[in-house]
């Protein structure tokens, strides 16, 4: 299979081969007449049709990329990389600091989950005799451990030549070891946004700003819509756990393990230290949280100027007075037991597994009970179901009715929204933008507001090769 379009010789040409008109599956080459680099390397995620994806072959020769630039670990980001290198890539991978810490929790829990399910196809499978139809995996351990080997560390900022481009990974605000990319190809800048983080996050510094560029390979996750400000956001959630904490029962946070439990866990621990909010234990029942909010530790540096002036007074950010991280499944039972009010943060963040369903099994059919959902709810969750006032819910097996309280906390996206975008976007000059990573709906809806305000802008389709 070629992907060099006619004048390729002369030409730097991009290909997506994910994240276009959809927001998962980020995987984009960068292919000039003597290089090519791949910018990130994702899974899908979603429906099975779009997940089948993350099987087929990929739409270039792996052994022909060179080096692999990942803008940060999310699964969507990082999780092809394994087949990568099953299929023949031998390059090195370059991330900021932070993101292979993070890639190897994330990569490690990933090809759990996916052995986990094919043990359990085989078992219905062959209960039905079809042994034979189900699908091996794309890739195996140890693919995960030469692609974590393959990561090379490189600082913010610095100017690193990969394969005769010149490279700089610059603070994307997002999570912690995010970057936007800055690429020079010898005749001009070409800029890839990543994941941009939201100016009024709670946790990280906004994005730095990109200077005149050629080409700008942009994501519009949020590109239709605006959030709230920190402020408003902080209020809510102080509100909700003052009402929750009279109530006297269970606080229940749903989160997911990157991220938003880090930023929860701050807030938690900001308002009862001063004071705001009593002082109810707090207890994150989930080891990969756990181990996430350890790498989290080890930038304290990168953080807003108050989170990094709490570090320097020797307190922990993320821990709250009353802290406990239980480990085991027998300490998670535990937490039954414990007839005292307390808030517990536990994954997975829509509620489809993990131990937040074992607490919700315990709790949310009585009516002290608060359910705290801080994080989107995809349709067809049961987070949803919740969200949307569902009366009863089936929780592991058995039939439980909501009488809990259900709260939802809108404003803690670590995404860009669209006037962030917009303001990022003034500092490239007259630079066409290219868009990716959102649903069809927001990259339209972006692309005709850059549009309306002078800027050459397309929506990037997929698998089609596309001079910058
Ligand atoms: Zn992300």
């Amino acid at each position: 299979m070629t992907t060099d379009p006619p004048d390729a010789a002369s030409a730097t040409v991009l290909l997506s081969a994910g994240a276009a008109e959809t927001v998962t599956g980020s995987c984009h080459l960068l292919r000039t007449p003597d290089t090519r680099i791949l910018i990130d390397c994702g899974m899908f995620q979603g429906p099975p049709e779009l997940e089948r994806r993350n099987r087929e072959p990929f739409p270039f020769d792996p052994a022909e990329v060179q080096a692999v630039l990942v803008t940060h670990a999310h699964l969507d980001h990082v999780g092809r990389l394994p087949k990568l290198v099953a299929d023949g890539f031998a390059g090195p991978v370059l991330a900021a600091p932070g993101t292979r810490t993070i890639a190897e929790i994330i990569l490690r829990d990933a090809a759990k989950i996916a052995r986990e399910d094919r043990a359990r196809a085989l078992r219905k499978a062959r209960r039905a005799g079809r042994e034979d139809e189900v699908e091996p995996l794309p890739y195996e351990e140890e693919d995960v451990d030469r692609a974590l080997e393959a990561f090379r560390t490189v600082s913010y900022d610095e100017t690193v030549e990969v394969a005769g481009l010149k490279v700089r990974f610059r603070p994307a605000g997002h999570v912690i070891g995010s970057a936007w990319l800055e690429i020079d190809d010898g005749s001009g800048t070409l800029i890839a946004s990543g994941d941009l983080g939201n100016r009024e996050s709670i946790l990280h510094p906004t994005p730095d700003r990109p200077q005149e560029a050629r080409a700008v390979l942009c994501e519009a996750t949020y590109g239709d819509r605006t959030h709230r400000s920190r402020e408003a956001t902080r209020a809510e959630l102080r509100e909700v756990l003052a009402e929750a904490a009279e109530a006297g029962g269970r606080v229940l946070i749903p989160t997911f393990a990157l991220e938003r439990t880090q930023t929860v866990l701050y807030e938690i621990a900001r308002l009862q230290r001063s004071g705001e909010i009593p002082e109810l234990p707090v207890f994150l029942d989930s080891p990969m949280a756990t181990r996430m909010t350890a790498a989290y530790r080890e930038h304290l540096d990168r953080f807003r100027p108050e989170v990094r002036d709490l570090a320097d007074d020797g307190i922990d950010p993320f821990a709250p007075p009353r802290f406990e991280t239980t480990v085991s499944s027998d300490e998670s039972r535990a937490l039954n037991d414990l007839d005292e009010p307390a808030i517990v943060l536990a994954g997975s963040g829509m509620m489809t597994g993990g131990r937040i369903v074992h607490h919700l099994k315990h709790h949310i059919w009585k009516p002290e009970t608060h359910l705290i959902v801080v994080g989107y709810q995809a349709s067809g969750t049961l987070g949803r179901a919740l969200v949307d006032g569902a009366q009863r819910v089936r929780l592991v097996g058995d039939e439980i009715a909501v009488r809990g309280k259900i709260h939802t906390i809108g404003g803690l996206s670590a995404h860009a929204d669209r006037d962030d975008l917009t303001a990022w976007l003034a500092d490239v000059g007259d630079a066409a933008v290219h868009l990716v990573h959102g649903e069809p709906d927001a990259l339209v809806a972006f692309r005709d507001h850059l549009r309306e305000r002078g800027r050459t802008a397309q929506v990037v389709k997929d698998g089609e090769p596309l001079e910058v």
